[in-house]
């Protein structure tokens, strides 16, 4: 069981908080399908044949692709791979993109789930981000595919905006689950260096947050997702029962996938590889045959931290005997030692399950999960 990303690396203009990489050059999309049809046969081989599970189609913007170029990437995928029968296939999509046309054009290919960045229902909020749909768009979309018959819908909510108040924030929660999509990701605003929200929170145009409101956000969250029926699977992720995102579970649950595109992450269980963060650099390089890309060996104890870490997001938790099988006595015994005081605390608890041992975050524990977790960290 395999996944395989792709980035789709244009989007029509930058949102002031984002990270990712990306461009407003939309010239090269063309080129850039052919480059990444010709990646899937030069790296047919990294899963060693295992069968593809999820597919995701991630950025940038992948809603900026015309209908016929996500059908070449498509058709590539399948032509190369193995795709399970079942498999979960996502796209990314910024609601303004969600024509019914659009949508139909979706319908036809092999999608079977969209996720969709809305942010925020608050329009003032939408225009501060520099994002370039409405709230009322976002409400339209997710009515659209509704109607089309792709129900495994997934929005994206950021909270701890500038100025946002816990009532703002509530009632984005509410518009939210009025929706009655089954998943729902919600994270909190990040100043990320290089961004131009950074440069305005450097410049004092912008505060973040008061901590405790970070933290009624966060519980207002958790609470409020429950009442609506939402189980916590994941710190930032929230669904109905059982429609759980397989593609980012396969990421927390260690589980090998290949990443195609610009800036595109693989990791095959033992390395990690990442390509080129270049449009120009990554097509190039493709078509003369040369995959810009750089590689990292992941020793035992990067490993186990990367183990302890997405473990320990999830509402399951650590299995305490497949990290003895995994990476031995020596290191399980070391995490278990180093968990003591957070257990004391009544951070972190053990749960029994099925014949096995859990270690996971309590609710007390998940508010300050980055912590308990550096405390397990290999150093
Ligand atoms: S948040 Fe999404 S749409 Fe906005 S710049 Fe980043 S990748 Fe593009």
């Amino acid at each position: 069981m395999a996944g395989i990303y792709i980035h789709i690396p244009f989007c029509q203009r930058r949102c002031i908080y984002c990270d990712f990489y990306s461009t407003t050059d939309a010239d090269r999309t063309v080129s850039y399908v052919r480059a990444l049809r010709k990646e899937f046969q030069m790296r047919k081989d990294y899963l060693h044949g295992e069968t593809i599970e999820t597919i995701y189609l991630g950025g940038g913007t992948p809603s900026q692709l015309s209908v016929s170029l996500l059908a070449e990437i498509l058709d590539g995928i399948y032509s190369v791979f193995e795709v399970g029968e079942n498999a979960e296939v996502t796209i990314e999509c910024n609601p303004d993109d969600l024509s019914e046309d659009y949508v139909r054009g979706l319908r036809s290919l092999a999608f079977n789930r969209v996720s969709m960045g809305v942010q925020s229902f608050s329009d003032e909020h939408l225009t501060r981000l520099r994002r370039r749909h409405s709230a009322a768009q976002a409400i339209e979309a997710v009515r659209c595919l509704q109607k089309s018959g792709i129900a495994n819908i997934s929005i994206d909510l950021i909270y701890g905006l500038p100025g946002e108040t816990l009532s703002e924030w509530k009632s984005d929660l509410d518009k939210a689950f009025s929706l009655d999509v089954p998943h729902l990701s919600a994270y909190h605003l990040m100043y990320e260096e290089g961004t131009p929200l950074y440069k305005l929170y450097q410049q004092h145009k912008v505060s973040e947050v008061a901590e405790d409101l970070s933290v009624a956000m966060f519980e207002t969250l958790i609470d409020k997702s429950a009442a609506a029926g939402y189980e916590h699977y994941e710190i930032s992720n929230f669904c109905y029962p059982d429609m759980y995102s397989r593609h980012n579970s396969s990421y927390w649950h260690g589980i090998p996938y290949l990443g195609c595109g610009a800036s595109a992450h693989s990791f095959d269980g033992r390395s990690r590889q990442w390509n080129v963060a270049s449009l120009s650099e990554y097509i190039e390089g493709i078509e003369n045959g040369k995959l810009n890309c750089e590689t990292e060996e992941l020793d035992i104890c990067t490993r186990y931290n990367d183990f302890v870490m997405t473990a320990l997001r999830t509402s399951i938790g650590l299995s305490i005997s497949q990290m003895r099988l995994q990476f031995g006595a020596e290191l399980s015994d070391y995490c278990m030692k180093m968990a003591r005081t957070s257990l004391s605390n009544g951070l972190l608890e053990i749960v029994e399950r099925d014949g096995d041992r859990y270690l996971k975050l309590s609710r007390k524990g998940i508010f300050v999960s980055d912590d308990v977790m550096s405390d397990l960290m290999w150093v």
